[in-house]
Formats: C-alpha cells, structure tokens, sequence
C-alpha cells in the first residue's frame, strides 16, 4: 500500500489532509513522494525557523543519540545544564528559571497550574480569538467554540474577553483572578497583533492585582517576529512565559519559563520526557544558530521585504496584511481553502488561520530567491 493509504487507514485522523506525501526537507524547501519541491510556508506550523535539517541540529542530536537519549529530571545532566544555562540567556531578564516540557500545550497546563498555586486563587482569564493548546486546561484558555464544545465541561473558571481591550478585562478582574493568558500576536486566531499600550496596562494589573501574567510565545518566540521574543517589541516582562515550537530545531520541546515570582510546586508536577538530553542537545544548536546568524534581524529584514512588494501588488483578493518580522497574515476577502490548493499545486505551502486569513510561517533562513517565487505564486493566484 501507499503511504496516503496506510495513513487513511490506520491514523486515527483528527485534521483534514492536503493530498501531499511529504517526505524530505533542507531549509525552506521540502518534497514530497513525487520528488515536487515547494517553499514550505508552513514549517512545521512555525516549528522549523532554523530550517529542515539544519545541519547543526542533525550533528548535535546525533552525538547525543550515540550518547545519552534520555535522563529524567530527578538527576543533573551536562547536556540539559548548557541548555538551561542558553535559554535564560536569550530570555528576558526577568525570567529567571524554566521547567522544560514537550510541547507547547504542556507548557500552558503547567502554567496554569504554577500561577493557581502561587496565588492561591482560581480563575483565569483569556482573550477572544486566542490559541493555547487542546487539552483540557489548555482548552480551556482557547476561545474557539467548535474546540471546545464536544468536550465540556472543562475545567471552571475561564473567561475570555476582546483582545486589546483594557477595559474589557478590568470588568472580567474579581478577587479570584490568578492569572491573565495572552499571546502577543495571535496566531492562530489569524495573525491578530498586540497593542503595545494595551499590554503594558495588562502588566501593571496584574502587579496591582497579584495576579500572574502568562504569556504565550508558542508561535511567536524564537526570533519569528523580529525579536527574540515578541515580548521584546514592547520590554514587556511575564511572569510565566510559554514557548515551545522553534525551540529545538523541531524535535519536540517547550518549556515553561519563570520569574522569581513564581512558586515552585515540589513534588506535585512532573513530566517523564520533559528536559531530555537529546532535546536539549538540539535546543542549544539551534538556540546558537538563531544567534549567530541573527535570525531575528533576518525575520525583520526579509518580512520587510516581502511586504513592501506585495504591497505594490494590489491584489484584489485581499482584505487587510498583517505582520511582525515572518510572521505573516493576509487576510482575504473569502475563505482560504482554495487559495491554499492552487498554492500547494503552484510550490508553495501555506498555512491558514482565523476564517478568512493565510499565515504565512516560513523558516526565518528562507533566501530572498525563495521570497521572491512565494510572492509570484501568491501575486497569480490572488490578482
Ligand atoms: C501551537 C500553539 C500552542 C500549542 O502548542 P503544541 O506544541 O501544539 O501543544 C499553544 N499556543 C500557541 C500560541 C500556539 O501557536
């Protein structure tokens, strides 16, 4: 059988297929079982920044797989201790400690669960439009109705209020508030930015009100939106920030970062894999090649670029363009999906996000060659 048939046969599938067997990638480019070549805007859904098989990922991962694969977190290890030791080198200051995980939606549930227990208090307040993951407390900071209605009840008291709207949230405030969950940029939601004003408010709550403010850099950290973080357009300091996806070259890998703030809940949270050395190993290749090749000015520089010409394009099938460094939304005028067909038949792969957007999430190594062809294809299928 062929891979299409054995995956419709034995996955238990949960996301609609694009009609593509991808099975080769080296920096922007993947291929798939045809030996087509497209310019994956996708990325693993913002996963591989540093590109596929980036070199210096698959030379660490490798020495450490001949190594030591795993190592659990009740022993030291070299290997997690340089890893830490580059991530809170690169993170804002005020964040001092992290507790490592999987992925982005482990991240979230820890942060729910450290804020509860340092506060003492309850409920959670998220924003309209908003992405956290899809287990249950993560989805429960999820605004999307059609996530979470089959799964009800979740966990109690969530709320959700419009985003970038400081009075909206003060109303949602009460003496039970442990904490405020935002992403600086909305990704999923459709490439929604955040206003630096509305934030720096948030901040300023949440001091006066003891609550512990969670920021979601899942998709956005990790040089995407022109900075190391997205937090660091406006020096704006969480006290838990969730990052995950870009982390680690695309081996899975989050981690829940933490300021002095927070209190951590000994012997009452774990992970098995959580902080292993091969995760970690391709944490610090990769975190290294972000900063020596300053992938944040890349983003900045190429996410410029492409603005600026397919500002020129007029293309009438477009709304509105949105974006910070390379992380991009157009929104259209009507739903993607065929868009996203005639794109993937022309070689190149978006995403989409909200209803009407197409998010563009390419590796942040991507050349302006490959910039250029995206935009030809998107300046066709869009006039
Ligand atoms: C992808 C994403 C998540 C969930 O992360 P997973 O690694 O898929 O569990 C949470 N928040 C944001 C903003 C994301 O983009």
């Amino acid at each position: 059988m062929t891979s299409k048939q054995l995956i419709d046969q034995y996955e238990f599938s949960v996301y609609a297929k694009r009609d593509v067997v991808i099975v080769k990638g080296s920096g922007a480019k993947v291929w798939d079982d045809n030996g087509k070549e497209y310019v994956d805007c996708v990325a693993g859904i913002g996963v591989a920044s540093v590109g596929h098989a980036n070199p210096a990922v698959v030379k660490a991962i490798s020495e450490q797989a001949a190594k030591l694969i795993t190592c659990p977190v009740t022993m030291y290890n070299d290997t997690r201790a340089k890893f830490l030791e580059k991530l809170m080198s690169v993170a804002p200051k005020n964040l001092k400690r992290a507790f490592l995980t999987n992925s982005g939606t482990e991240a979230i549930e820890g942060a729910i669960k450290f804020a509860r227990f340092t506060t003492k208090k309850t409920d959670f307040i998220s924003a309209m439009k908003s992405f956290h993951g899809r287990t249950l407390g993560a989805l429960s900071a999820t605004f999307k109705k059609e996530y979470r209605e089959d799964f009800m009840p979740l966990v109690p008291g969530f709320e959700f209020v419009p985003y970038n709207n400081f009075e909206k949230l003060v109303e949602k405030v009460s003496d039970k508030t442990a904490g405020i969950i935002l992403e600086v940029i909305q990704g999923e939601g459709g490439v929604n930015i955040g206003d630096k004003e509305y934030f720096l408010k948030v901040r300023e709550l949440c001091n006066e009100k003891n609550i512990i403010l969670i920021i979601d850099e899942i998709q956005t950290g990790f040089c995407r939106t022109g900075k190391f973080f997205a937090s660091n357009h406006f020096n704006l300091e969480a006290d838990i920030m969730c990052v995950a996806k870009a982390i680690a070259g695309g081996i899975p890998m989050g981690a829940i970062l933490c300021s002095e703030k927070i209190e951590p809940p000994m012997g009452k949270h774990g992970t098995t894999f959580g902080g292993n050395p091969l995760a970690c190993s391709a944490g610090i290749a990769a975190i290294d090649f972000m900063i020596d090749n300053k992938l944040d000015q890349q983003a900045e520089e190429k996410g410029k670029y492409f603005q600026e010409k397919i500002e020129k394009m007029e293309l009438s099938k477009v709304r509105e363009f949105r974006r910070k460094g390379l992380m991009i939304g157009i929104e259209l005028k009507e739903k993607p999906q065929p868009y996203v067909q005639a794109l993937m038949e022309r070689g190149v792969i978006p995403a989409t996000a909200g209803v009407t957007v197409l998010r563009l999430l390419p590796p942040l190594v991507i050349s302006y060659e490959e910039i250029d062809f995206v935009l030809e294809q998107l300046e066709a299928v869009l006039k």
